[in-house]
């Protein structure tokens, strides 16, 4: 017996959960299937010992459509925004240095060399275009600012948010404004401030955000409310279109095996199980797919008590340039940001090895990940004994890399998904691995597929 839903999502992270929701909230019985026994994906929220600890993100930019989808679940009180302003650090030379993150404070720092700070004005008076073939981020940052800058600055924030290398990262794929920016105006600062402007509605200062309970919270309320449409534990094993356009395909379930048969069906799954599922459709989708390269990531949180703490800990946290020499990424002072994250007296870090630059630091032993972190943050924060508690998650594919060519293999996929009407992807390595873009995408992707479905 084959039992026919309107829409099937596959994948229960942030993605399928948000599209599944949205296309269930406008009417369409959706049906959603995750093969872990959890929803979320790498969204992961434990609590331990009196701690909450983080295991994937460790918060997210609050955006409208995350606000929105709060309001709608309910869980709006129990959003948490971090204090505004806090300053971030970088750790130069030994020595924490608040990271210049606006014009004048950027013309002030002193960890910014005057050829750097040259460049920079060059860039605001004159004009240059970028050149016609994919250029990575760190290539970019030579031409137009400085060895300095990538170093100090854009390496640091590239580990920030995909764990990337920027020699490799493609800077028109992996911040599409910096390269929309030189194209329009040939310059990146009037570029970006033109960009601004032209944002209809009110401005919005990104702000950190979380739920009292964690990122989970997020989850937890979309998979309730999706109720018995949400199947755990239930893996997509083969898939075939039918003549009459209709999607077959078996799940694996604990209790057996089920046929299914949609007319649309949307893939949030990592590339490499999107990849060798949908080659059962098309061989074209197997290349491009499994080509996206992840980056592993070790995420380290640390417990101290706040008497063992030398350094005020008054920040975001810090990261940390290449040429340091340390393996740490950077650490995020998850204690400092929002409230509840540790027993009475005591401070959370959590800090981040491995990416792109270093893939081998993810091989080592969880103990050995922890006693590096420890060790290598002691100076840096004045610690004065070892910490009372600490975890250690190893993602072996954390984050989807927009490495050089990322454009040209997503033009690749597009052309054959549009082979198949009725079959549509989402997930984080499509535009943006944020957790707010996976948010926007996934509900883009639900309206397409509503529309479609009412033509
Ligand atoms: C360590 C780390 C730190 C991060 N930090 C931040 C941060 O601070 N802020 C931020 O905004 N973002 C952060 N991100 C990025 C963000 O969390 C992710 O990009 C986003 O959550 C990915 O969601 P997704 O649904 O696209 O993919 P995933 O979370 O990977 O979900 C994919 C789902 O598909 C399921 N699946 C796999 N195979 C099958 C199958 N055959 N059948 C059915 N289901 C299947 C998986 O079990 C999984 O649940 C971080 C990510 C990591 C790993």
């Amino acid at each position: 017996m084959t039992r026919h839903v309107p829409a099937l999502v596959v994948g229960g992270g942030i993605s399928g959960l948000v599209c599944a929701y949205a296309l269930r909230k406008s009417g369409i019985d959706a049906q959603l299937v995750e093969a872990s026994p959890r929803p979320g994906g790498v969204i992961n929220s434990v609590s331990r010992d009196g701690f909450l600890l983080e295991l994937g993100p460790q918060s997210f930019s609050g955006t409208a459509a995350i606000r929105k989808l709060s309001a709608d679940l309910g869980i709006s009180n129990e959003l948490l925004q971090a204090p505004p302003h806090v300053p971030r650090y970088v750790l130069i030379d030994g020595k924490l240095q608040p990271a210049p993150l606006s014009p004048p404070a950027f013309f002030l720092s002193s960890m910014i060399n005057g050829a750097t700070k040259w460049a920079l004005l060059r860039d605001i008076l004159g004009k240059s275009i970028p050149p016609d073939a994919d250029e990575s981020v760190a290539a970019f940052v030579r031409r137009k600012f400085s060895p300095q800058l990538l170093d100090r600055l854009v390496g640091p924030f590239v580990s920030g948010v995909y764990a990337g290398d920027p020699e490799r990262l493609s800077v028109r794929s992996a911040f599409p404004t910096l390269y929309e920016a030189e194209t329009a105006s040939g310059s990146i600062v009037r570029g970006m401030m033109r960009i601004a402007k032209s944002k209809k509605g009110p401005r919005e200062r990104p702000t950190l955000q979380t739920f009292r309970a964690g990122n989970e919270t997020l989850v937890r309320a979309l998979a309730k409310n999706l109720g018995p449409a949400l199947l755990t534990e239930t893996k997509v094993h083969g898939i075939s279109r039918q003549n009459d356009g209709t999607f077959a395909l078996s799940l694996e379930k604990p209790d057996g095996t089920e046929s299914v048969s949609t007319k649309s069906l949307i893939f949030a799954t990592p590339t490499d199980i999107t990849g060798s599922l949908l080659s059962q459709l098309d061989a074209s989708f197997a290349s491009p797919l499994s080509s996206i390269e992840y980056a592993a990531v070790a995420v380290v949180s640390l417990g101290y008590r706040q008497q063992d703490v030398g350094h005020s800990l008054n920040g975001f946290g810090f990261l940390v340039p290449r040429s340091s020499g340390l393996r740490v990424l950077g650490s995020v002072w998850n204690s400092s940001l929002f409230p509840g994250r540790t027993p009475e007296g005591h401070a959370l870090l959590t800090s981040f090895v491995g990416g792109a630059t270093d893939p081998a630091a993810t091989k080592s032993k969880p103990e050995e990940l922890a006693a590096l972190v420890h060790r290598e943050i002691s100076p840096v924060l004045s610690m004065k004994s070892d910490p009372v508690f600490s975890n250690v998650t190893i993602w072996p594919r954390a984050l989807p890399q927009y490495n050089l060519g990322h454009g040209d293999r997503l033009s690749a996929i597009a052309k054959s998904c549009a082979r198949f009407p009725g079959l549509w992807l989402t997930g984080n390595y499509l535009q943006g691995p944020a957790i707010g873009s996976c948010v926007e995408q996934a509900l883009a992707i639900a309206e397409e597929v509503r529309r479609k479905l009412s033509a």
